[in-house]
């Protein structure tokens, strides 16, 4: 099922499979799980395994069927390069995606190795931007080499939730960069003087950084709701995108 979304950073979700299993810290309060449990206590169609990874070849051909030229974020609800999704599944994606050349598909993913051996000789057309998610610099840090390996023309990165201070980045070969703090009742903090770390690191080397929200703990240290906290940071809303 495709939709419209609230993510700040895209226009629609895709979600050729859906469900996936945590592997590393910034899953531990994962949006997905909680949302496709829900979405199978509805009984809605799609998500009978509730958060089981399961591909959902029906789907397929959605961006297909839309002429305007859209923003898609692939996978809102899994993580296209789980181990448990085939090789062959993960090119049918691509190619449908290369094929929908009116609109520009946004894969992110915490499987930034299997990612990098699908593109290995591939070639990856321009509509298709490949990112990673970063939340620590354990992590985080190697997902962005893996990235970079990856011959796409834009890549980026996801901070969200920025769980601590990750020190130097390389950016190089990095088009874009969103920050994020984490929302919800478990939701944990996200410092200042973080983000202000990697802005500065983005504004240095020329990288398009685009900042989300800060989540359930405000630029104070307060704990209020998301919407008070809203997403500026020093005065401005941050927004840039890639070239
Ligand atoms: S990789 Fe993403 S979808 Fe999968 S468990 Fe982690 S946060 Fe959730």
């Amino acid at each position: 099922m495709s939709g419209n979304s609230k993510i700040e950073w895209t226009e629609q979700t895709w979600n050729p499979t859906v469900g996936c299993t945590k592997v590393s810290p910034g899953c531990k309060n994962c949006y997905a799980e909680s949302m496709a449990l829900r979405l199978q206590a509805m009984g809605l169609k799609g998500y009978e395994n509730g958060f089981r990874l399961s591909l959902r070849p029906e789907r397929l051909l959605e961006p297909l069927g839309r002429r305007k030229p859209t923003i898609y974020f692939v996978n809102s609800m899994s993580d296209l390069f789980h181990e448990k999704v085939p090789f062959d599944y993960v090119a049918r994606v691509f190619d449908i995606m290369r094929e929908a050349e009116q609109h520009t598909f946004q894969v992110l993913t915490k499987r930034a190795e299997r990612m990098a051996a699908f593109c290995a000789g591939r070639e990856i057309p321009p509509n298709i931007w490949l990112g990673v998610s970063v939340e620590n610099k354990r992590h985080g840090l190697p997902r962005i080499d893996a990235l970079r390996n990856v011959n796409a023309t834009i890549r980026f990165l996801s901070i969200e939730p920025l769980l601590e201070d990750l020190g130097h980045m390389d950016l190089t070969g990095i088009h874009w960069v969103i920050v994020g703090g984490e929302s919800g009742s478990r939701a944990r903090p996200m410092r200042a003087e973080w983000v202000d770390n990697v802005r500065r690191q983005c504004l240095n080397a020329n990288v398009a950084f685009f900042f989300k929200q800060w989540g359930a703990w405000g630029a104070d240290g307060q704990r209020r709701s998301k919407k008070a906290n809203g997403r500026s940071l020093g005065g401005q809303v941050w927004d840039a995108m890639p070239a």
